[in-house]
């Protein structure tokens, strides 16, 4: 059996500086080269997941096939890769200390005082390890940003990784910051110079500087980064701000990353064989049309809270050979009652597709349901998923079937529980989640089946609400079809509107399965929808 390498991709300075799409990237070099990849991410925090935390701090949830509520870089990682990614691809602190301390209280340490080292550094080793036979390579994306004192224990574990395996089998990547100073009109390397002692004072001395900056990088600037931080020329990359994250794997392929890592580990490959990432930037560059989609939802100043529906959107884009551009509409505005129909009406006024995406929580449900109303009534292509599928149905009793007294048991109790609770109501929070892949049969002839061109469907899930099947027929009858039901038919999975020219709500996230060689059939369809109004 092959032994896997490890790539360990760490960061510098400041967070955010995209260590998700270098893992990812380097992930689709190596695929190109036809080696056998995994990404993985190790987080920081003490939370066990991201799941209940706000969208404000951490983006949106990812949620895998096997049903595991992850980092948004997950997401990245799919997407470039095609790999799916499951709960093993992402541990957290805490998650780790839940463990640790399940087996102190079971006895597993026996006699043993509990440490950072070697307990936590072994539990991060055995995550690390966990699942890689068969493959070429394991890219470990580190969380947060070297030198705080959370990622300490991770960057313990991964110079033991180091110090065992050697440098034959593990090579580190650390992107860096190099600020521009207008002032001085200068590129200034200090900080990243700080950033690899830091690193050093872990043990750890990077292999590759990847160097993210917004004007380009001197070779002289490379140079002295070279020298001081102890790193070839060619092995300082500069990782230069790009319009779209799709040119990345062309970009540093061009720079010499792929061929470095390659190098490294003394591997000989011919040039990689980019030319589907390069048509995939090359129409998203150059589309014959644009279209304008509105996403009504309530953290639209969080654009990173919807980050797989605006990759969905572009994959959908890319098919039918058109841009998207989207409207973000906030539904709350300052107030919930600052919202009224004329001011939904106004911003939705120039889209030629309306989005009403997943969400939690009552905050701007009024404003989602006039836009949902809005693009019902003016026959506008309606997408609404998950909380956007149950309120196109609140929405549909109260002003077609004229329901009084009709909502969700998530916001109300009321005469017409029209959306309800899955299963117990006394279970802890996130403890009845209807979570990750689940078939779905889709109906013959429906708008649903048109899109898919299949009978059953499999797709990821994150709610803990559906629709009342009492409702069923109420809502048939009076011309909302339930198009798609769960292999069990205890929950209606798609809903439409048999006279518009596209009305579809789905109970599912298709956001999370769509990628840029594989677009998501109802992106298509979507957007296909909105070409038709232009
Ligand atoms: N809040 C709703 C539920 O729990 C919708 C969830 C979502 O949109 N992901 O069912």
């Amino acid at each position: 059996m092959k032994d896997a390498k490890f790539i360990f991709v760490t960061g510098g300075v400041v967070s955010s500086l995209g260590k998700g799409l270098v893992a990812s990237s380097i992930g689709a070099l190596l695929q190109s080269h036809n080696f056998k990849v995994r990404i993985r991410k190790l987080d920081p925090y003490l939370n066990i997941d991201p799941g209940m935390m706000s969208p404000t701090q951490h983006g949106e949830v990812f949620v895998t096939e096997d049903g595991a509520e992850t980092d948004l870089d997950l997401g990245h990682y799919e997407r470039f890769t095609g790999i799916r990614a499951t709960k093993d691809d992402n541990i957290t602190t805490g998650k780790i200390y839940y463990e640790l301390l399940k087996k102190e209280r079971c006895g597993d340490y026996l006699g043993k005082t509990v440490q950072v080292i070697p307990h936590v550094t072994d539990l991060i080793k055995s995550f690390i390890f966990n699942g890689t036979e068969g493959l070429d390579f394991v890219i470990c994306e580190i969380g947060g940003t070297v030198g705080d004192i959370e990622s300490q224990p991770f960057l313990e574990a991964i110079r033991q990784i180091d110090y065992k395996l050697g440098k034959q089998r593990v090579i580190l990547v650390h992107l860096t910051l190099v600020p521009y100073l207008a002032a001085a009109q200068e590129l200034k390397t200090k900080p990243t110079q700080h950033s690899v002692r830091e690193l050093n004072f872990a043990g750890l001395q990077p292999d590759i500087i990847l160097c993210r900056s917004e004007k380009e990088i001197s070779c002289n600037q490379r140079g002295k980064i070279a020298n001081l931080c102890n790193v070839s020329l060619s092995n300082v990359i500069p990782a230069p701000d790009v319009s779209h994250i799709y040119e990345l794997p062309v970009l540093y392929s061009q720079y010499g990353l792929g061929t470095q890592i390659l190098e490294h580990f003394y591997l000989t490959k011919p040039k990689p064989n980019l030319t589907e990432w390069n048509q995939i930037v090359h129409s998203m560059m150059h589309p014959i049309q644009e279209v304008t989609v509105s996403i009504v939802g309530k953290y639209t100043e969080f654009p990173d809270t919807y980050k797989s529906l605006i990759e969905a959107l572009s994959h959908g884009a890319i098919s039918n050979g058109v841009g998207v551009k989207i409207n973000w509409v906030n539904s709350r505005e300052e107030s919930e009652s600052s919202v009224n129909k004329e001011l939904i009406e106004d911003k939705l006024k120039n889209s030629h597709a309306v989005l009403v995406p997943g969400g939690f929580g009552d905050n701007g449900i009024e404003g989602k349901m006039l836009a949902i109303n809005y693009a019902r009534i003016n026959n506008i292509p309606f997408f609404g998923i998950c909380l956007g599928m149950q309120l196109a149905v609140i929405e549909f009793a109260r002003n077609v079937i004229k329901f009084e007294d009709v909502h969700s048991e998530e916001f109300y109790t009321c005469r017409h529980p029209i959306v309800k609770l899955v299963g117990n109501k006394n279970a802890n929070l996130g403890g009845i989640m209807r979570l990750g892949a689940y078939k779905c049969n889709i109906r013959p002839n429906s708008k649903m089946a048109g899109a898919y061109s299949s009978a059953i469907v499999s797709e990821r899930h994150r709610h803990r609400y559906i629709i009342n099947l009492d409702y069923k027929d109420d809502l048939e009858k009076n011309g909302l079809i339930c198009s798609s039901m769960s292999e069990d038919e205890t929950c209606i999975e798609a809903v439409e509107l048999e006279n518009h020219p596209w009305f579809i709500g789905v109970q599912f996230h298709p956001e999370f399965q769509s990628k840029p060689f594989s677009p998501h059939p109802l992106f298509i369809s979507f957007v296909k929808a909105a070409v038709n109004r232009i």
